[in-house]
């Protein structure tokens, strides 16, 4: 193992965009499964671009240029990883509460569950609505 930190010394390494280029690489992957031909082919050389860019990344010794590279891969996919986290925390406490939209001004408003039919008023808009919830 001694080698490997030897030859990973002052390296970028593994980082989120990395990761996002794999993921990337695997969709190529399995999307060339289905291919034939020039399709196949184009996709083929895609996925292997992909993939040497990942280790040329990972290998690099310029790591604030990675490094911004990888800032800038974060905030685009900030929205992903966000709807991610929400989605996550809905599915976590979906048996306390419901969400609903609201039909005004489409904000997400979170209400206790069980409660029968209530009357739900948006704290944005100050729309309201009735719900079973
Ligand atoms: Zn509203």
């Amino acid at each position: 193992m001694n080698w490997l930190q030897r030859f990973m010394y002052g390296r970028h390494g593994p980082d989120q965009l990395m990761l996002g280029l794999f993921v990337l690489f695997l969709i190529l992957n399995v999307v060339c499964l289905f291919l034939h031909g020039l399709p196949y082919l184009i996709f083929a050389v895609l996925s292997t671009a992909v993939l040497l860019f990942a280790l040329y990344r990972m290998l690099s010794r310029k790591n604030e240029k990675r490094w911004a590279e990888n800032q800038k891969f974060l905030s685009i996919m900030q929205p992903v990883f966000r709807s991610f986290q929400t989605g996550r925390a809905r599915w976590a406490d979906r048996k306390v509460y419901r969400y609903y939209r609201c039909p005004k001004c489409k904000a997400t408003l979170r209400v206790p569950r069980g409660r029968g039919k209530i009357c739900i008023k948006c704290p944005v808009c100050k729309t309201e609505f009735i719900k079973k919830a």
